[in-house]
């Protein structure tokens, strides 16, 4: 009995697969694994993953905890941290070993970018922004000589800059006015951009620059430009609400005279490069807005479990403990929203919408969350004395760099549309 009923129910499942294939194709891009593999459930963690998680929690509570305070008011990383972060591997985490990175894959990348936000959101932009936006791009796009130049000193020595921004062109990003004007072997680069996070101590700098403008965003082309490069200045760090440590500045570039083996990828290619990029990058926001979301949450609750009101506990309160109940089933949809994106990336599955879902839900609901648990803080809540504040203020960046709240959306709709269309 049992063959043939295996042999029927085969046939039965075959049918139901054709079905569900053709009922499903046609509006979804799902992948399917074959089933001799059961997926994993998203939170489960390889071995490597969670060894890597631990040391950065370890380290971060350990040793960037106790400076996240001076590190907000001097509105620069320690240098100490920095070296830190580069002894432990964390400033090459996908980077191959051969250039001194410690080649882990992008979940983890994810991971540590969480774990710092736990604890300081602004350390997290640091490395999120250098490991996502310019050892992806050297790694993806370099030649053997840039990677073996560039990729080593990103891995060991000093930070890199995106440079996309400037004043006039921000959501409309190809809009830019820095121009690459070629010279013999040359390009003498003229322009200014602006809010590039990594820029008061980066080394090198990506910059998005027009190199045709009679082609339009077509003329696009990456440059690899060194810090020292004559008629490169920075200015002095913006004055912004949250992620105060992480530098922010404007960079200028005033006939600025580079190789033209200085093109990262290729001449025109900038844009393609750019929106890639950014779309890898966004999954980091995510992580960012996870992270901090548990480092509040984490300061949080236990506070509502001793504090008594009324001879009770407030979190005995349905009123506070519904409320938190609410705000980490959010949490932990954005987490899952945010480990999907990375994985379906990390196995070079499209993954655009499900990186711009991420950002967008994860950075939304990190200002309701932030915002809520400084009421559940009461009047301390709204002290420096306490983590929440710091949250609260680090938690608006999220709906606006990488591409603002709007722009996940328009995104995401657009794909919807050619997935109801096509
Ligand atoms: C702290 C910080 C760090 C940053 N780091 C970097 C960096 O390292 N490198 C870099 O290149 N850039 C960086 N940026 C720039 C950031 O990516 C831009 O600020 C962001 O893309 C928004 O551009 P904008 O500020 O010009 O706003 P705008 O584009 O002027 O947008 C203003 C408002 O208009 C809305 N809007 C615009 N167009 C539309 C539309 N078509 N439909 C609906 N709404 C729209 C936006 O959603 C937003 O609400 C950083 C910014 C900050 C604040």
């Amino acid at each position: 009995m049992f063959p043939l009923r295996r042999v029927v129910g085969n046939k039965i499942l075959e049918q139901w697969r054709s079905q569900a294939t053709a009922a499903v194709g046609a509006k979804t891009q799902m992948k399917a694994y074959s089933t001799e593999v059961t997926p994993r459930p998203l939170t489960m963690l390889t071995e490597d993953e969670l060894a890597m998680r631990e040391t950065i929690r370890k380290l971060a509570t350990e040793q960037i905890s106790p400076l996240v305070k001076k590190m907000e008011d001097e509105h620069r990383i320690d240098d100490g941290i920095r070296q830190m972060l580069f002894d432990n591997g964390v400033m090459g985490i996908e980077t191959p070993v051969e250039y001194s990175g410690s080649g882990c894959n992008f979940l983890t990348m994810m991971l540590v970018v969480e774990e710092l936000s736990r604890v300081d959101p602004a350390v997290a932009a640091y490395v999120d922004i250098h490991n996502t936006l310019v050892n992806s791009l050297f790694m993806k796009l370099g030649t053997e000589e840039q990677k073996k130049k560039y990729l080593t000193k990103l891995c060991t020595e000093y930070a890199g800059s995106f440079c996309l921004t400037e004043p006039s062109s921000g959501s409309d990003a190809f809009a830019l006015k820095t121009v690459a004007k070629k010279e013999g072997e040359h390009y003498i680069i003229s322009g200014s951009k602006m809010w590039i996070s990594n820029s008061d101590v980066a080394g090198v700098f990506l910059v998005m620059t027009n190199a045709d403008p009679s082609k339009g965003y077509k003329g696009i082309t990456c440059f690899i430009v060194e810090r020292e490069t004559p008629g490169l200045s920075v200015a002095k760090p913006e004055n912004k609400l949250g992620i105060r440590a992480s530098g922010t500045c404007m960079v200028h570039f005033d006939n600025v005279k580079v190789h033209e083996s200085s093109i990262l990828g290729e001449y025109g290619k900038g844009y393609k490069y750019a929106a890639g990029f950014l779309n890898e990058g966004r999954i980091g926001i995510a992580a960012q807005m996870i992270g901090l979301c548990q480092g509040c949450m984490d300061a949080t609750i236990p506070y509502t479990l001793e504090r008594k009101q009324f001879g009770k506990k407030i979190y005995e309160f349905q009123g506070i403990s519904y409320q938190i109940a609410h705000l980490q089933t959010q949490l932990e949809a954005a987490r899952l929203l945010t480990y999907n994106a990375a994985r379906l990336k990390e196995h070079g599955h499209e993954f655009v919408k499900e990186a711009a879902m991420a950002k967008y839900f994860a950075s939304e609901i990190a200002q309701t969350l932030t915002s809520k648990c400084i009421d559940f803080m009461g009047g301390v809540g709204f002290t420096r004395d306490f983590p929440q504040e710091k949250f609260y203020r680090d938690a608006k960046i999220g709906t606006i760099y990488e591409g603002t709240s709007n722009m996940q959306l328009q995104t995401i709709a657009k794909l919807l549309e050619r997935e109801y269309t096509q």
